[in-house]
């Protein structure tokens, strides 16, 4: 296994950073480094400059308009936009939808809805989540029952990413509730302008309105939007969600984290010496930035078996517990070497007209960052459930 990089890898990184400088334009990236919102304006500009230089979809074969890009570029890539602090690629439609099309839709579902993924005509988001349903997902009880050639759905769905700005909405929903769990599930595809959806928002910690519910009455789905087999869906979901924990390391993130705090830690003063000087502070510093240089070269290893042609299992759960414990650690130094300046949240202050504020560079959107990104534990197959899935493969079931 070779961990370095390739003469054609080191090229590879150098065109996306050429593209990075000369094509991200410089609000998006500002907004990103001070942890403002980019709203759907923002989200769509940056869509379709990916779209037009053809890089929108790493993942997605060339037959349907994507790069066909191996685990080492997609890394790359990944690294090199967290870095030039590029907005984050919305992924329900690109990076989890258009899979599960890919492989088990209709041509007329393909034909009609990849090109729509990547135009930007469709905003996706993704229904899976119920109350009472989220780890324990195959509990889920929205229904779908068959009326002609329609399907009537009745329910509700949870933490709706984004689902104000979608248009679309892919599901799992109930259609034999007397099948065993698994059994009785399937995928549908619904127009979100379809009469019977509430969109109703749900207000996260930091204030943002990021989540949703959408409650479905009697809402007609024309049977053709069913994806695959009825009863299958829970095959489908499942394909889904391997496709939902790429890149989890998220370990461009956790570096351009790690980089601001180093920045705000040597800026800010404790008893009138700079805190990046603090025997504590440095220590913590200095243990979580081993941890991701430790984490960062599991990632390669990993990487590096996929592009052999190795399906990564256990690995995932590993880099997803750890990846998110480092991303909310970095969280934490930034929030301690803001100090006082973390304290009077503020959301006003990461409004663009605010952005000039009188305070330290940096500190403005900490706090919310903090606060946000409790989510990450939870999201993508909470943590503690990623520890059940180690546990069980390396105990050998005894969980
Ligand atoms: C910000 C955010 C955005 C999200 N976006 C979406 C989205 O766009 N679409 C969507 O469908 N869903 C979304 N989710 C939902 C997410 O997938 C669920 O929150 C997650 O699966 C956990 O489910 P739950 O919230 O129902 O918690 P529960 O399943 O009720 O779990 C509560 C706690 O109990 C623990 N727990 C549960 N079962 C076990 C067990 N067997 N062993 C040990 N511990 C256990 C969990 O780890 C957790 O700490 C989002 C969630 C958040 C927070």
């Amino acid at each position: 296994m070779d961990l370095n990089y390739s003469a054609e890898e080191l090229a590879f990184r150098e065109e996306v950073r050429e593209f990075l400088r000369e094509e991200l334009p410089t609000d998006l990236s500002d907004a990103v480094r001070e942890g403002r919102s980019i709203g759907k304006e923002g989200h769509e500009r940056w869509h379709s400059i990916l779209n037009a230089r053809g890089w929108l979809a790493p993942n997605w074969p060339r037959a349907y308009g994507g790069c066909a890009w191996n685990a080492v570029q997609r890394h790359i890539f990944e690294e090199e936009c967290c870095r030039a602090h590029a907005p984050r690629i919305v992924p329900f439609g690109l990076t989890m939808l258009g899979p599960v099309l890919q492989k088990f839709g209709s041509d007329a579902q393909r034909d009609y809805f990849l090109p729509r993924i990547l135009s930007g005509e469709h905003w996706w988001c993704q229904g899976y989540s119920e109350p009472g349903a989220g780890s324990d997902l195959a509990s889920l009880r929205t229904r779908a029952v068959r009326d002609g050639d329609h399907y009537v759905v009745n329910g509700q769905k949870t933490w709706t990413t984004l689902g104000q700005y979608a248009n679309w909405i892919f599901c799992l929903v109930r259609t034999d509730p007397d099948a065993k769990q698994q059994e009785g599930i399937s995928f549908l595809l619904i127009d979100m302008d379809t009469p019977g959806i509430e969109v109703r928002p749900i207000i996260l910690l930091d204030g943002t309105h990021e989540v949703n519910e959408v409650w479905f009455t009697d809402v007609r789905v024309p049977v053709e939007n069913l994806v695959g087999e009825e009863n299958q869906g829970w095959t489908y979901a499942k394909y889904l969600l391997t496709h939902e924990r790429t890149n989890i390391a998220g370990v461009g993130f956790s570096q351009a984290g790690l980089d601001a705090v180093k920045r705000l830690a040597r800026q800010q003063m404790h008893r009138g010496r700079p805190l990046a000087e603090n025997s504590h502070f440095a220590a913590r510093l200095a243990q979580v930035e081993i941890d991701l240089m430790a984490m960062a070269t599991t990632n390669l290893r990993i990487i590096s078996a996929a592009a052999a042609g190795q399906a990564p299992g256990v690995e995932s759960s590993m880099l997803k517990v750890k990846g998110t414990e480092i991303r909310q650690e970095i969280n934490d130094l930034a929030r301690r070497a803001a100090g006082a300046h973390a304290m009077p949240f503020a959301s006003e202050a990461l409004e663009d007209d605010n952005s000039n504020l009188a305070q330290p560079e940096g500190t403005a959107a900490v706090s919310a960052q903090y606060f946000n990104n409790r989510k990450l534990s939870i999201f993508g197959g909470s943590n503690e459930i990623q520890k059940n899935i180690i546990a069980k493969v390396k105990l050998g079931g005894r969980t």
